[in-house]
C-alpha cells in the first residue's frame, strides 16, 4: 500500500471525475475511507435484516419500482455516462436499460427462490436458500453501470445488502442509481455506493469481516489479490476478470458477414470490453480476401463525439488508458489504421495488426483498447491451438458454415461465452463468467440469485417423542 493510500484510510479526500472526450471536469465526489466503509457496512447490516424479513412479494414489488425509476431517468442516466465514460449515446442508453431489465428480471425471481425436498427416511427433508448478509460489488470504469447492477440485482433480490465500490473514474451513475433506489422505496442503508479509491476503499471492503461477498468485475492481477485477501476471512468470492478472445474465421464461413462484424467486435467501447474479440483467426486459404473486406470496415467506423448518433466509437477513458494502448500498438507493424481526433480527449484509432509474432505482447496481452491483431491458421486443429493458448477464457466467436465444425470447436474452445456466426456474449437471462484466469463463478442467468444465498438443509423428524 503506497503511502498516500495510508493517508487516505483515515484522511478524506476526492476523485476529480474528467470527460474522457473533453478532458473537462465533470464532478468532484468524497472518497470513501476504510472508516466510511465501516459505518456503511454497520448501516447495511441493520437494512438487511428487515430487508430480509420482508415478505418475498414485498421485495419484488420494490425492486420493480426501481427498475421503473431507472426507466425513467433513462436519457439522463445514459447522457450522465456519456459524460463520465465517453460512451456513445446508443450504448449508453442500452447500458441504462440493461439496469432496468436486470432489476425486473431479479425482482421475478425473489418468489421463485425455492429450495428443496430431499426423499430421507423417518422425516422430511428441506434445502431453505437463506441471503449471505452484506454483499461489497467492485466494479470497473468500462461499464460502469451494467456490471454494478449484474452484482447487485440478483443480491438484493436474494434478501442481502449491497456496498456498491464503482470504479475512481466513473462513479456518477452508480451514485445516481442509489438516489433513484431510494426514490424507490428500498429501505436506507440497502443499496449503498462508496466511491473511492480501490486500494482503500475496495480493500477495506474485501478485508472486512462484516462483508460476507465480494462481486470484484476487473483486472486478472487485482482480482487475484481480492480473492487472496478474501480467502483470509473464507469470504465469498465471485471474479469476472480480463479476456483475449479468439473471432475464428474458418474458409468455409460467409467471408463477408465475418469481415463486416469483425471490427465492432473488437472496437465496441473502444476496445474497452473484456469480451472484445482482438485476436482475429483466419484460415490460410481465406486470409486475403478477409484482409481485402476488413479494410475498409474498419476505415467505415466514424470515431468522434460520443453524444453524436452517428458516432461508433468514442474515446478510451483516460490518459494511463491511453498511453497503455500505445504501448501495445508498436509503430512499424504492418495494418490498418482507422482515424480519431486529434486534439483534447484520450483518443486511439482503430487498429488492426498483421505479420505479428503469436507470441508478440500484443498478441497474449489484454490491450483493453481498439487494438486487434490478425493471425492465419491452416486447419482446425491449428485453430483450437491458437484459440486456447491465452491464460485467459472468457469469449470466442466462431464463424463457419459447418455445424458439426461449430459444435466441435464449440467444445474444444475453453472459454465461458462462445458465439457462433455472431458475436454475442453478454445477455441478462443467460450465465456469464470466464474460464481460467478469467474468473471463477458465473453471474447473471437463471441461476444469479443463488449465488447470493447460502444453502441450509434441515431435517425434521417425523418419528413421534420415545415412548
Ligand atoms: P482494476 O482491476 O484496476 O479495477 C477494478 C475495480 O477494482 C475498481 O473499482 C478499482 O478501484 C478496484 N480496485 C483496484 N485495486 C483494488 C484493491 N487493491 N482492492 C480492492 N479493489 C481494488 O480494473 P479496471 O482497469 O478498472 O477494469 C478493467 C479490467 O476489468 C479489464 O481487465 C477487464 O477485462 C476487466 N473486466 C472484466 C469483465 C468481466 O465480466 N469478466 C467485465 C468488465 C471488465
Amino acid at each position: 500500500m503506497s503511502d498516500e493510500d495510508k493517508r487516505e484510510r483515515e484522511h478524506a479526500y476526492e476523485l476529480e471525475v474528467l470527460n474522457p472526450a473533453t478532458e473537462e471536469v465533470v464532478a468532484t465526489v468524497p472518497g470513501a475511507t476504510a472508516a466510511d466503509v465501516d459505518a456503511a457496512v454497520v448501516r447495511a447490516a441493520r437494512a438487511q435484516t428487515r430487508w430480509a424479513a420482508l415478505a418475498p412479494g414485498e421485495r419484488a414489488r420494490l425492486l420493480r419500482r426501481f427498475a421503473v425509476a431507472v426507466d425513467e431517468h433513462l436519457e439522463e442516466l445514459a447522457r450522465l455516462e456519456v459524460r463520465e465514460a465517453g460512451h456513445v449515446i446508443g450504448n449508453a442508453r442500452w447500458e441504462a436499460g440493461n439496469v432496468r431489465d436486470l432489476l425486473d428480471y431479479a425482482a421475478g425471481g425473489v418468489e421463485r427462490l425455492t429450495g428443496r425436498q430431499i426423499p430421507v427416511s423417518g422425516g422430511l427433508d428441506v434445502t431453505i436458500l437463506e441471503p449471505l448478509g452484506v454483499v461489497g460489488v467492485i466494479a470497473p470504469w468500462n461499464f460502469p453501470m451494467p456490471i454494478a447492477a449484474w452484482g447487485t440485482a440478483p443480491a438484493l433480490a436474494a434478501g442481502n445488502a449491497v456496498i456498491l465500490k464503482p470504479a475512481e473514474t466513473t462513479p456518477l451513475t452508480a451514485l445516481r442509481l442509489a438516489e433513484l433506489a431510494l426514490e424507490a422505496g428500498l429501505p436506507e442503508g440497502l443499496f449503498q455506493v462508496l466511491p473511492g479509491h480501490g486500494p482503500v476503499a475496495g480493500n477495506a471492503l474485501v478485508e472486512h469481516p462484516g462483508v460476507a461477498k465480494i462481486v470484484f468485475t476487473g483486472s486478472t492481477a487485482v482480482g487475484k489479490q481480492v480473492l487472496a485477501k478474501g480467502s483470509a476471512l473464507l469470504k465469498r468470492v465471485t471474479l469476472e476478470l480480463g479476456g483475449k478472445s479468439p473471432n475464428i474465421v474458418f474458409a468455409d464461413a460467409d467471408i463477408e458477414a465475418a469481415a463486416a462484424a469483425a471490427p465492432m467486435a473488437f472496437l465496441d467501447n473502444s476496445g474497452q470490453d473484456c469480451c472484445a474479440r482482438t485476436r482475429i483467426l483466419v484460415q490460410r486459404s481465406a486470409y486475403d480476401r478477409f484482409l481485402e473486406l476488413l479494410g475498409p470496415a474498419i476505415e467505415a467506423v466514424t470515431v468522434g463525439d460520443p453524444a453524436d448518433e452517428k458516432t461508433d466509437m468514442g474515446p478510451l477513458i483516460s490518459q494511463v488508458q491511453l498511453e497503455r494502448v500505445r504501448s501495445y500498438a508498436t509503430d512499424g507493424l504492418e495494418g490498418i489504421r482507422g482515424k480519431a481526433p486529434e486534439g483534447p480527449g484520450f483518443w486511439f484509432p482503430p487498429t488492426v495488426l498483421t505479420g505479428v509474432d503469436p507470441h508478440a505482447r500484443v498478441a497474449v496481452e489484454e490491450v483493453f483498447g481498439p487494438v486487434a491483431v490478425v493471425l492465419p491458421f491452416e486447419d482446425e486443429a491449428e485453430a483450437v491451438t491458437l484459440a486456447n493458448a491465452t491464460d485467459y477464457g472468457l469469449s470466442g466467436s466462431i464463424w463457419t458454415r459447418d455445424i458439426g465444425r461449430a459444435l466441435r470447436v464449440s467444445q474444444a474452445v475453453r472459454a465461458g461465452n462462445l458465439s457462433v456466426n455472431s458475436h454475442s456474449s453478454v445477455r441478462y437471462w443467460t450465465p456469464f463468467g470466464g474460464f481460467k484466469q478469467s474468473g471463477i463463478g458465473r453471474e447473471l442467468g437463471p441461476e444469479a440469485l443463488t449465488a447470493f444465498t447460502e444453502t441450509k438443509n434441515v431435517f425434521i423428524s417425523t418419528e413421534g417423542p420415545a415412548q
